[in-house]
């Protein structure tokens, strides 16, 4: 495929954005090449500047999950607009998405919406901090939660030990207050909890992961995590920006049938929009301002294009429940036919599914945490992934990405990428 307007766009973009990305892993650094400059997208397929058409499977890392420009998002967006874009004051239709969101999911009573699932996410530790009167939290390696200090803090020397920042600008006084954790290994959680007894406030996580390639809880892990969590007055936030209203209509906790203390929501509850959301009990909820002292706002949170958008969203797959079942069947369909197609060619790959979250992994040994995520081959996958772009399949610039399958994909398109993924195989 040819690529050259595109790369002519980023050459420009380059010289008045930082990298030409308005968010890193757009770059393509990982994998080298420029970055694809997008012209509009249809359902399950984008159309690039140079006319190219590409099967997409990140979706806009998400939100996406009926597909690009979905009639009825389109629509309601189409119809606010005409009638002003942001008030600053309370509008019905905030009430009618929390409502219709607080019914959907389990365990909670009040939703406040923010503008991105990094604003959630710091939000909610905010309020797990002032709830609980303690200060530290637990995060897992390898579990994203936006872009906020706490959580940019990498594993140092042991888990047990204070988080070392992982990005220039974080104060050492805010990293030693993120302790940090191994996915899906309860020993360590419970050895960080003793060493720290009575100083934690939350511990934060990704139910299942999403941003280290897809990676599914062991049995028992998040089980296990619930009762330290009540055992010691800590609270337990599911950080369902990826997974909430995508793995059903309740998300993670739906799905894996365990009640978290407070949810953050992203991504698909937008509905394409720039939306967060947290939520709770109302015990735990009552805490925030204007009710309780916890402080919390937003210029434009609530805004009513991006309600509307997230509104309709919502509405479509709290009516259509089946959506769920035909996501996960696709997805399950694609697993077994690149599992295949890998095979044929002796291919070491592991992949790793859950719903609609899946990720290949070049790598021999099970993925069940960030450093075994991180033994997969990076050459194995840059070379993977330009040969899918070069057949018109378009899959995350990152080996450490899942991929979001969404309901406009027919099974044409995936028999058309498990041919793909065969040719493509034959080279690696
Ligand atoms: C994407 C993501 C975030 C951050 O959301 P933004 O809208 O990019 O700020 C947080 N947590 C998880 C699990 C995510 O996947």
């Amino acid at each position: 495929m040819i690529y050259k307007r595109s790369s002519a766009l980023f050459a420009e973009a380059q010289k008045v954005i930082p990298g030409g990305v308005n968010s890193p892993v757009r770059a393509f650094k990982s994998v080298g090449g420029d970055p694809i400059f997008v012209k509009e997208a249809k359902g399950a397929y984008l159309y690039d500047e140079d006319g190219n058409q590409l099967i997409d499977y990140i979706n806009s890392w998400g939100p996406m999950i009926l597909g690009h420009a979905h009639e009825p998002v389109v629509n309601a967006v189409v119809e606010k607009a005409k009638k002003g874009t942001s008030f600053g004051m309370p509008t019905e239709i905030e009430t009618e998405i929390a409502s219709l969101a607080v019914s959907m999911v389990p365990n909670i009573d009040k939703i406040r919406f923010v503008n991105s699932g990094t604003e959630a996410c710091m939000s909610a530790v905010r309020l797990a901090r002032g709830y609980t009167g303690k200060e530290k939290i637990i995060k897992f390696a390898g579990c994203y939660h936006g872009h906020s200090d706490s959580f940019l803090i990498q594993a140092g020397s042991g888990a047990v030990t204070f988080g070392s920042p992982n990005s220039p600008g974080v104060t050492e006084g805010t990293a030693k207050d993120t302790l940090l954790a191994i996915y899906n290994d309860l020993d360590n959680v419970k050895e960080i909890v003793d060493v720290n007894k009575g100083k934690i406030a939350c511990i934060i996580i990704e139910p299942v992961a999403g941003n280290m390639g897809c990676i599914p809880p062991k049995e028992g892990f998040l089980e296990g995590l619930r009762q330290i969590c009540d055992d010691n007055d800590i609270l337990l936030i599911f950080d369902e920006v990826m997974t909430g209203f995508r793995l059903a209509a309740g998300g993670a906790q739906e799905l894996l049938n365990i009640d978290a203390d407070i949810v953050t929501f992203g991504k698909v509850i937008g509905g394409g929009l720039p939306v967060g959301a947290f939520a709770a009990r109302n015990e735990i909820m009552n805490h925030l301002a204007p009710l309780g002292p916890v402080y919390q706002a937003g210029t434009l949170s609530g805004n009513p294009l991006a309600m509307s958008a997230g509104l309709a969203m919502l509405t479509e797959l709290n009516s259509n429940p089946e959506i769920f079942l035909s996501l996960a069947e696709k997805t399950a369909y694609l697993h077994q036919g690149i599992s295949e197609a890998l095979g044929k060619h002796k291919v070491t790959h592991t992949i790793n599914r859950v719903g609609s979250m899946i990720s290949v992994h070049f790598s021999e040994t099970p993925v069940t945490d960030f450093s075994s995520a991180a033994d997969g081959n990076n050459d194995t996958f840059k070379k993977f992934f330009h040969g899918m772009l070069d057949n018109g399949i378009y899959i995350a610039p990152s080996a450490f990405e899942t991929w979001f399958i969404t309901e406009a994909l027919s099974y044409d398109d995936l028999d058309k990428t498990i041919a793909v993924v065969e040719k493509v195989a034959a080279t690696l």
